[in-house]
């Protein structure tokens, strides 16, 4: 019924052309973007077919495109707001306030908070770059899930001290190594530690708990099957609006951008999270109640004889 596709079959049959491909764009609940290409064969083939059409379906690739223009967009736009400000202050100290230090005691400040804020961005975007890259790679170093998280509370510490905010940590005891690369996990637990503190709200308390997963999560990896160390963030914060929760994994989408902004977040924490799950073949798995916190559920595939150092292709 598509009109191009009718019309790139009627000129390859009535013979001014012997291939003609035209784009098409089905509507619908769920678009697709096909290529289409008519061909007409030299002579007639099997229950006299005389032209051959080959339908590509695109739609995967315009939406990666998309998102790799959205990204360069969004990351600019991160970049070049603090950097905006930066430039005005350096031209405000060199020109009416030079010699005025209350001035310069004020603004010095700001402009190391905002490069900072480049700074913690370039990193992050870093990172997603190298982990995107080695996606495809399953990590295999032993990882002591209970060492890991160790760490990651030693590094919080202070911060979580100075929002009065109490970090219970509890580990079952016995847990199995899991493969995996000990400095992305435990960058995974520290971001999602980092939100907890965030978004928690002062005095608030954060819950980790690590554990087995007492069933697998449903319809997730199948490696996850074999069993699965379980770690659970949970905080006593605002919560997070349910239709978010799609789309929080998402680089730069952020529930409140503001929010977010002032307090220092990146927008990126969650999806390098997931890109690291991705890499370990692991899941995450989000909950929340407006009010009340949020739960972050990470899976983690334990080492099974069969899966062990082999890599899936
Ligand atoms: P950000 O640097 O903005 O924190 P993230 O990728 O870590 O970026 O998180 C994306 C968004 O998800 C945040 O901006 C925030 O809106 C929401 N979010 C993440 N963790 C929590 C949490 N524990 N409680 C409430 N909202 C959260």
């Amino acid at each position: 019924r598509s009109p191009e596709v009718l019309e790139a079959v009627d000129v390859v049959l009535g013979g001014s052309e012997s291939r003609y491909t035209v784009e098409v764009v089905l509507p619908g609940p769920v678009r697709r973007e096909l290529q289409a290409t008519a061909a007409g064969l030299p002579e007639p083939v099997a229950e006299q077919a005389v032209g051959l059409l080959v339908l590509h379906d695109l739609t995967e690739v315009r939406r990666m495109e998309q998102m790799r223009a959205d990204f360069v967009a969004n990351a600019s736009h991160e970049l070049k707001t603090p950097l905006a400000t930066l430039t005005g202050f350096i031209e405000t100290l060199q020109g009416p306030a030079s010699d005025d230090p209350d001035a310069r005691a004020r603004f010095l400040p700001i402009m190391h908070e905002q490069a900072a804020r480049m700074s913690r961005l370039i990193d992050d975007l870093l990172s997603l770059s190298r982990i995107e890259l080695a996606e495809a790679s399953r990590p295999t170093d032993p990882v002591d899930v209970a060492e890991v998280l160790e760490r990651v509370r030693k590094a919080v510490a202070l911060n979580a001290d100075q929002q009065g905010i109490t970090l219970d940590v509890r580990v079952a005891d016995g847990l199995p190594v899991v493969p995996g690369d000990p400095d992305q996990v435990a960058q995974v637990f520290q971001n999602l530690v980092d939100n907890a503190i965030k978004y928690g709200g002062a005095g608030s308390t954060v819950t980790v708990t690590a554990d087995m997963a007492a069933a697998p999560p449903v319809g997730r990896q199948p490696h996850l099957r074999d069993g699965a160390v379980v770690v659970s963030i949970t905080d006593e914060g605002e919560g997070i609006p349910r239709e978010h929760l799609p789309r929080l994994t998402e680089r730069f989408y952020r529930v409140d951008k503001a929010r977010s902004r002032s307090l220092g977040g990146t927008g990126l924490g969650l999806a390098i999270v997931k890109h690291i799950l991705t890499r370990h073949r692991g899941a995450l798995e989000i909950e929340s109640a407006e009010g009340e916190g949020s739960t972050f559920t990470v899976y983690l595939p334990v080492a099974t004889a069969a899966g062990q150092g082999t890599e899936e292709p």
